[in-house]
């Protein structure tokens, strides 16, 4: 049977200095190993966009319910509203693909000298305190304190009605929420939808999510396929297994899944001592 030869690696042609060898053993994406801390019903949906890609390695991981307001994306099926999301997405996901063994556990998710190894993390970001009580304690679980922080980092916070996108960190990096709602609250003040507009912003609110979750997929795609494609400096910084990520914050506005923006970051209320870059 005839082969379609992967462009480069045609006979006869030597091959290009700047080329990088590894990309022209045509990585597969059951190479791509995605750690999920979070599933709201926007990360489910991204997994199981991921698995169409023939992402199988996936490790999904948030014990909370799933509620209602998850449903939108359609990962999750009424029934399983109660349910742990994470059970209820390892099952929605082997029902897809069979070849698929999703799993919940953070300490089983392989460390970032293997390339191809992404983490996603998908939050609410909760309101502020008030001034004078003490911030809230860390939320992230202690099965997490094992994580490589040289994993590259796709980093998402909801926060009244939009989805802000980190740029692509490495974990060690990974943003705080003082730095989170600083550059929430520095971003141009849009109108506030109301009237017609308010009601389209709900009604589509699921469609809007689903469709972030395709772009977010392909993001993903890049940043795991950037580090397969790198032989060179494996492991020699966060700074080669970032280089298919994206560099700038994306804020993501309902209705419209178009409407993007690029707001500026802004660590200056910073005190968890995480924004060294
Ligand atoms: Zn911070």
């Amino acid at each position: 049977m005839p082969t379609t030869p992967f462009p480069g690696a045609r006979p006869g042609h030597h091959q290009d200095p700047g080329q990088r060898p590894s990309c022209l053993e045509r990585p597969r994406p059951d190479e791509v190993h995605v750690l999920f801390l979070g599933l709201d019903g926007l990360a489910a949906a991204l997994a199981v966009r991921l698995l169409r890609c023939g992402v199988l390695g996936l490790n999904v991981n948030d014990t909370a319910p799933v509620t209602a307001a998850d449903l939108g994306t359609g990962a999750y099926r009424p029934a399983d509203v109660g349910r742990p999301r994470e059970a209820a997405l390892r099952r929605r996901l082997r029902e897809l693909d069979p070849r698929c063994a999703p799993v919940s556990a953070p300490e089983l998710f392989p460390g970032a000298l293997l390339p191809g190894t992404v983490v996603v993390h998908s939050l609410a970001l909760l309101a502020a305190p008030p001034v004078g009580r003490p911030l809230p304690g860390p939320v992230e679980a202690d099965s997490w304190a094992g994580i490589d922080p040289r994993h590259p980092l796709v980093s998402l916070h909801r926060a009244g009605g939009v989805l802000l996108r980190w740029p692509t960190v490495a974990w060690a990096h990974r943003p705080c929420p003082d730095c989170v709602r600083a550059t929430l609250e520095g971003r141009e003040p849009g109108a506030a939808p109301h009237g017609p507009a308010a009601v389209l912003a709900a009604w589509a609110a699921p469609a809007h999510a689903e469709a972030v979750a395709v772009r977010l997929a392909v993001e993903v795609l890049a940043v795991a396929l950037a580090s397969l494609c790198e032989d060179d400096d494996r492991g020699h910084g966060p700074a080669a297994r970032e280089r298919g990520g994206a560099r700038h914050a994306a804020l993501f506005v309902p209705p419209w899944p178009d409407a993007v923006s690029w707001p500026e970051l802004d660590r200056s209320r910073c005190l968890c001592g995480l924004d060294q870059e």
